[in-house]
């Protein structure tokens, strides 16, 4: 079933059943705690928090996300893309976890000629908060899941809150298990590559306390108005409907990849590392488009480094498949082209998107060869002196001059046998951001600490582009 197929059938099914079709938002949020979407509920947020009363009861949409976080999962798990859709349901004071769980359990089995997307019903596992005992009757009892494949998970996985006082609540995902070729049994608890998650259900049902960040803190009681939110990854409901092996294999991606191929002369299963490099370039250049199609333009801070970062990435990959010239072009195109089909003003819009990618690609083959002026000639005058490190001061210098990514430097200097001082190089990033701030908070008023959106604190484009303080030294 190709993705536009599962986004059709996902609409239609939640509006047979009362929701409003709700087009998705931006990827830049109308949410100053944000950077870029990470979630599908991110624009009904003012609902959800009894801010604005929602004006509808059901709502469903497809949501564009992108999550940088997920960076370096990229091409290495078969599952994370920094951009992906996610398909939602949304209950405002309406269904709770009865009706959640029974929609979800008849979209994901009915049958493809029924309007579902048929899943084999044995393959689903289900996991719900440690302490959730209604949820687990209604898979037993309800719905007739098995008790051994649903299993308990803690605070970490199952358990949703915004990391300030606020709605929270459990959550239960389904996860579908693609066989023993992808790892050893034992449920999602055990196995995440081979027993993927599809979806989150979340049961917004009780007031969280004060308390810090996302586990620890005390529950003042039930909610008046119990919500609903839920998230599919598209692209992960792609991967099993086309039987592929990870999420860049499935429809909208595998055509990046194949352009790649055309320009790179490397096949797609040649080698482990192209086929990283071949993956990450799929994912970027996608990204990236999406990107630049709702405004973002590349730069040093925030969303434009998020842009630059991704697209500078995606071209260090075509080079290291062996790549030499400009790439853009054809990589930019083939993504309009497809991913066009669900989001036709990428195709009205395709003249000034390639504009912004062409000129950055320029301004990065530029830069690779003024830093790598300086990069060689600090690694001359590290190694005269007798180091082995190459000092922050040097890869923040690189950074600021020539938007060089700390990954991009880390792999240079390891290329001539050196290492970096990254801590220094995180250090100096700080204080730059912190002077940042403190601009922009001499013009700004109030912040909320949004920490905890279904898995803020390790999965969104927050604020802080965490990207920096990740660990990066890795190659690709
Ligand atoms: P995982 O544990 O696999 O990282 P998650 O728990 O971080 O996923 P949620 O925050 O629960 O994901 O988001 C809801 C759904 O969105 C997931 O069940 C998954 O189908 C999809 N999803 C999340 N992150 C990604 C990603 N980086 N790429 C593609 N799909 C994703
Ligand atoms: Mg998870
Ligand atoms: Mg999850
Ligand atoms: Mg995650």
């Amino acid at each position: 079933m190709e993705s536009a197929e599962i986004r059709r059938r996902w609409l239609s099914f939640f509006e047979e059943r009362g929701h409003t079709v709700v087009p998705s938002a931006s990827l830049i949020a109308d949410d100053p705690t944000l950077l870029l979407v990470p979630a599908g509920m991110v624009p009904f947020k003012p609902y959800f928090l009894g801010e604005v009363k929602a004006p509808w009861d059901r709502a469903t949409s497809v949501q564009k996300c992108v999550r940088t976080p997920d960076i370096e999962e990229v091409g290495k798990t078969t599952r994370h893309g920094t951009f992906f859709q996610m398909c939602g349901n949304f209950s405002f004071g309406d269904y709770f976890k009865e009706g959640a769980i029974r929609f979800a359990w008849e979209i994901l089995t009915k049958s493809v000629d029924d309007g579902g997307y048929g899943l084999d019903p044995e393959r689903l596992w289900i996991t719900v908060y440690l302490d959730d005992d209604e949820a687990e009757e209604i898979w037993r009892e309800k719905i007739g899941v098995p008790a051994e494949r649903i299993q308990r998970l803690g605070k970490k996985d199952n358990y949703w809150s915004m990391g300030v006082p606020g709605p929270c609540g459990p959550c239960s995902e389904i996860n579908y298990d693609r066989g023993p070729e992808f790892g050893v049994e034992g449920g999602p608890a055990v196995n995440d590559e081979r027993y993927v998650e599809i979806w989150n259900l979340v049961f917004m049902q009780y007031e969280r306390g004060a308390g810090t960040g996302k586990e620890d803190f005390e529950i003042l009681g039930e909610l008046p108005s119990k919500n609903i939110d839920t998230g599919l990854g598209l692209e992960r409901l792609a991967m099993i409907l086309q039987g592929v092996q990870n999420m860049y294999e499935t429809d909208t991606l595998r055509v990046v990849m194949d352009k790649a191929t055309e320009l790179t002369g490397v096949r797609y299963g040649a080698a482990p590392a192209s086929d990283v490099s071949m993956r990450v370039v799929a994912d970027h250049m996608r990204t990236s488009v999406m990107l630049i199609g709702d405004g973002v333009t590349p730069g040093n801070e925030g969303r434009g480094y998020v842009l630059r970062r991704i697209m500078r990435r995606a071209i260090r990959n075509m080079r290291l498949m062996g790549a030499t010239g400009a790439v853009v072009q054809q990589l930019v195109d083939t993504v309009v082209d497809t991913m066009g089909q669900q989001y036709p003003e990428l195709i009205t819009d395709r003249q000034r998107i390639l504009g912004v990618a062409l000129a950055e690609e320029a301004a990065f083959l530029k830069a690779l060869k003024g830093g790598t002026n300086i990069l060689d000639t600090a690694v001359t005058e590290t190694k005269a002196a007798g180091g082995q490190v190459l000092s922050g001061d040097k890869a923040f210098l690189l950074h600021d001059t020539w938007g060089f990514p700390i990954d991009l430097t880390l792999e240079m200097a390891a290329e001539q046998g050196l290492s970096v001082d990254e801590d220094g190089f995180r250090r100096l990033m700080k204080e730059q951001r912190d002077r940042a701030k403190a601009d922009a908070q001499a013009k700004k008023h109030g912040h909320a600490d949004m920490s905890g959106y279904r898995e803020i604190a390790d999965a969104s484009g927050e604020t802080d582009f965490i990207g920096y303080t990740a660990t990066s030294g890795e190659s690709r």
